[in-house]
């Protein structure tokens, strides 16, 4: 059998992790020009592996595959280093987040850092292209796709007998020119995550950090939005992404290198219902409204003056991990609407109940941070052209995305 992966992603890997030892033949298509300009998603992602049936993805996958997948990624570290924590393993610490109306999200992670996730996908990538069946073509990026009864064609004209598409987020212009041509494979597309990096000195939340290392919550505001903590980054810096028509905000830590302020992401769920059906417009253009103010920067504000809704024109004690090139001091009530705004405060004021501290004055924020989701796919209309990882609008994390491709090679040798 001869099969297309586009995409050298999380979900490529557990795919091939499954696959390897068939004797298909496996051509793997890669946008990025070497396996040294690739990584998962993108190089930015903070490699946290999280164990958990409460987030990652839409699936239900069963803890001990993850855990499995979790000590894969952990081998191919080559030296085994990596940090441990439990996201509200400890009762007090839940029942105190859940006596102030926050629902704790209970998981295991392990963090192997954005600079260890390199190394590794680079060893997963000697270890692949030692095999005599599978072929790397990077430098390609597919850009259209051509499904027929018993073949797809890739935009250069090769033809396999099976494609998965496994390009994650940033491949969403891919998956876009495949709905236009296959409208029916969407099964949903209404939901967009919209809100703020919050940073604040690591003292704030060292209890918490040493406890858990990431703590989720998620919470129902006033405005009846759900408003949850994301990406919480002990120690670590705030970054920026460019997705091209726009600039966002993100966070990541490292393993060896450590600053002194902690980020999380503070992101409201934006559900709307028909005739809404362009949650990536809307939050693209919430993100670009950002950046229009902020000159292509990335607005920086203190809590109290986001509070507010005064503009921010100097700081104070705590002074941001983004390079300062990167962002212009302002006021973010402008560029967003005030639904988000007001489910954020309350969900800050209401944190602060449990961590005292969050709510200071002179914490910073920072916008936009937007995370899209991508538009449910349907697996079942095409028996040889299948979606895995987060393109599939299925998966939001390395293991889910990992799990989901090992899963559906599992499948293919079933069928
Ligand atoms: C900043 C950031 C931090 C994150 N941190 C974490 C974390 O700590 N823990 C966690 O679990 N998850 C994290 N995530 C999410 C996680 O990285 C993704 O859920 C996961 O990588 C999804 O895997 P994937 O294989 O679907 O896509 P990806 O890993 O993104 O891989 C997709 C691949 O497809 C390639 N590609 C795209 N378009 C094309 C095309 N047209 N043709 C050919 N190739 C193409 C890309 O170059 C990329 O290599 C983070 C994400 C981001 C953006």
């Amino acid at each position: 059998m001869k099969i297309a992966i586009i995409g050298f992603g999380a979900a490529a890997i557990g795919l091939i992790e499954k696959i390897k030892n068939t004797g298909a033949e496996i051509h793997i298509f890669e946008k990025s020009h070497d396996i040294y300009s690739s990584s998962i998603s993108g190089i930015r992602a903070d490699g946290k592996l999280f164990v958990s049936k409460e987030m990652g993805g839409d699936l239900n996958i069963d803890l001990d595959l993850q855990k499995k997948l979790v000590d894969f990624w952990i081998e191919k570290t080559g030296n085994g280093h990596f940090e441990r924590g439990s996201s509200f393993a400890n009762m007090e610490f839940y029942k105190h987040f859940y006596s102030k109306g926050f629902q704790p999200i209970i998981s295991d992670f392990y963090h192997l850092g954005t600079d260890q996730l390199k190394e590794v996908l680079f060893n997963i990538y000697e270890e692949y292209k030692a095999l005599s069946n599978i072929h790397f073509h990077f430098g390609q990026s597919v850009n259209k796709i051509e499904v027929s009864e018993d073949s797809v064609k890739t935009d250069d004209g090769s033809s396999f007998d099976k494609m998965f598409v496994a390009v994650g987020r940033s491949g969403h212009k891919l998956i876009k020119a495949i709905i236009n041509e296959y409208p029916q494979i969407v099964l949903d597309s209404t939901k967009v995550d919209i809100g703020v990096r919050f940073e604040l000195p690591n003292h704030v939340v060292e209890e918490l950090n040493r406890e858990m290392y990431e703590f989720k919550v998620k919470y129902k505001s006033k405005t009846g939005y759900m408003v949850r903590t994301f990406c919480n980054n002990p120690s670590g810096y705030v970054v920026t992404e460019n997705y091209g028509d726009f600039i966002t905000v993100n966070g990541h830590a490292k393993i060896k290198e450590k600053s002194k302020n902690t980020n999380f992401a503070i992101l409201t769920t934006v559900q709307l219902t028909e005739p809404f059906n362009d949650p990536i417009g809307y939050g693209s253009n919430i993100a670009e409204l950002s950046n229009m103010l902020g000159g292509k920067k990335v607005i920086l504000q203190t809590y109290s003056h986001f509070r507010d809704s005064k503009r921010t024109k100097n700081l104070y004690r705590v002074q941001p991990t983004l390079d300062p090139a990167k962002y212009i001091l302002g006021d973010i009530n402008l560029a967003y609407p005030r639904r988000i705004i007001e489910s954020i405060i309350d969900f800050i004021e209401n944190l602060d109940e449990v961590v005292p501290g969050v709510a200071n004055a002179d914490n910073l924020v920072y916008a936009p941070e937007i995370k899209f989701y991508s538009n449910a796919l349907s697996n079942q209309t095409f028996d040889n052209l299948k979606f895995i990882g987060d393109c599939s609008g299925f998966t939001r994390s390395i293991i889910y995305a990992t799990a989901h491709g090992y899963i559906l090679g599992e499948k293919i040798l079933k069928d």
